[in-house]
């Protein structure tokens, strides 16, 4: 069995496994203590895939070098796969030297290198896992920083993070989540509420976002906050946004057969969906079951959801828009606002998120920001939806900004099919 790396000349994964096991066994006390640092460089592949992979290697030696001046003294450093390190500190060190010592692999990483002329820098994410207390055996330990790791990327990158029970306890959670998302649909544990959406100033209803919601035999109701990131994640949105897809246009069908055929049903539709090959055939499947119009039907969609293949997602949106289905861009503000995506996409309404209708009542700036915001939309013809008005005050600063269209508390929480129905046949009476 190899025990060196032969890129770094680092001790590879056996040798940290039984080195470690050994430190953890050793007859004097204070010698059964340290800590275990698992550095991950943050999107090596894309070093790699840009400039090749003897460029990535020069990145991997310079990062194991860094890594091993940052650790201090008493330490064993191995690389454990491709951008994986471990660096195991000996001795006992307080909250604060721990943080000390991950802030610092994080700074001399991140500072800028250069191999044969090309100047880059990287970020990495760690995850921290001390011994004895958390766990009793070596594998224990490297697989409790992993995972500590992996929660430090999933919060943004280049950041450090313990290891805790309450983190095992989550990734467990999430696991059985994901299992009984997988029976969701068969069970008939879903369902859709629709929340609607106001025209102003007239007061009618212009349209409902259909919302789902998840009552879990074993969990209860489950926020969509939470499982729907889950779902993404374990690629069963698929199917459940086909599920969502066809109940929305069901209903749209419904409301069409009584007279509301201009009541817009909104569907929330996530970046995994638009990726899928069949996104525009499973559109128009749906509307066509239902036996409604593609313009009754509105997709939502988010801007970080297209940030990874842009074009594509361009060109399927296009194709969707040609084809008549209305095309919402959600939560606006958030995330990667850029007017030059607003520009690229296809999309004919913004929906300004609720941090910053929040915002109307005790932030000037923020406020006078959303008007500028729907004044710009107003400029270019696109439709202004604020999303969460729940006050009186809200809804007259909109008004007086220009906005057309809210949706929130202040006039209703998302309704049962039935209870939608009835709002707008209160709402839309004699139209
Ligand atoms: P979203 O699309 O931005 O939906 C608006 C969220 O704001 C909904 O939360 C709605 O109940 C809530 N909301 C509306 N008005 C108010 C208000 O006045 N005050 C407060 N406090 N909240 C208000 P919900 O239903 O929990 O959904 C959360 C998110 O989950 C949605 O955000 C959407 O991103 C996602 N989601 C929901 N259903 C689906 C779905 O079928 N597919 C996908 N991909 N995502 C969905
Ligand atoms: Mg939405
Ligand atoms: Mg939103």
């Amino acid at each position: 069995m190899a025990y060196y790396d032969s890129l770094t000349g680092l001790p590879n994964k056996n040798n940290l496994n039984e080195w470690l096991a050994l430190q953890m066994k050793e007859p004097e006390a204070a010698s059964r203590v340290g800590t275990a640092f698992f550095v991950d460089l943050d999107q090596l592949k894309l070093v790699n895939d840009a400039y090749g992979h003897n460029f990535g290697d020069k990145v991997i030696v310079t990062a194991s070098t860094r890594i091993a001046l940052s650790a201090g003294e008493n330490f064993f450093i191995a690389r454990v796969g491709g951008d994986e390190f471990v660096a195991v500190v000996q001795g006992k060190l307080t909250n604060e030297q721990v943080k000390g010592i991950a802030k610092k692999i994080i700074r001399n990483l991140g500072k800028r290198q250069e191999h044969v002329g090309i100047s880059i820098h990287i970020t990495a994410s760690i995850g921290i896992a001390k011994y004895p207390e958390d766990g009793s055996t070596a594998e224990e330990i490297l697989k409790n920083a992993e995972n500590a790791m992996y929660k430090a990327k999933k919060q943004g990158r280049n950041g450090y993070k313990f290891y805790s029970k309450e983190l095992q306890y989550e990734a467990y959670t999430d696991l059985r989540l994901i299992e009984g998302l997988r029976y969701a649909i068969e069970r008939k544990e879903l369902s859709l509420v629709y929340q609607p959406q106001i025209l102003l100033p007239q007061k009618t209803v212009k349209g409902v976002e259909a919302l789902l919601r998840w009552n879990s035999r074993e969990y209860g109701n489950v926020s969509p906050a939470r499982f729907i990131p889950l779902a993404e994640q374990a690629g069963v949105i698929n199917s459940i946004g086909k599920w969502v897809l066809h109940e929305a246009c069901s209903f749209a069908g419904r409301l069409a057969e009584n007279g509301y055929a201009d009541v817009r049903v909104a569907v929330n539709i996530s970046a995994r969906q638009v990726a899928s090959d069949d996104f525009v055939r499973t559109l128009c499947n749906a509307v066509k079951t239902a036996g409604i119009l593609p313009k009754q039907l509105e997709i939502e969609i988010t801007e970080s959801l297209l940030m990874a293949s842009l074009d594509e997602a361009i060109c399927k949106l296009n194709k969707s828009k040609a084809l008549g289905f209305g095309l919402a861009l959600d939560d606006f503000g958030t995330g990667y606002s850029s007017l030059t995506y607003l520009r690229k996409l296809p999309v004919e309404t913004i929906k300004i998120d609720k941090s910053f209708i929040d915002m109307i009542e005790n932030d000037i700036p923020g406020a006078k920001m959303i008007g500028a915001i729907i004044n710009m939309a107003n400029a270019i013809n696109m439709t202004v939806v604020a999303e969460g008005v729940e006050t009186e005050r809200q809804l007259a600063y909109l008004v007086k900004e220009g906005c057309s269209c809210v949706q929130g508390y202040f006039f209703s929480k998302p309704l049962k099919e039935k209870a939608a129905y009835k709002f707008i046949q209160t709402y839309n009476k004699g139209l």
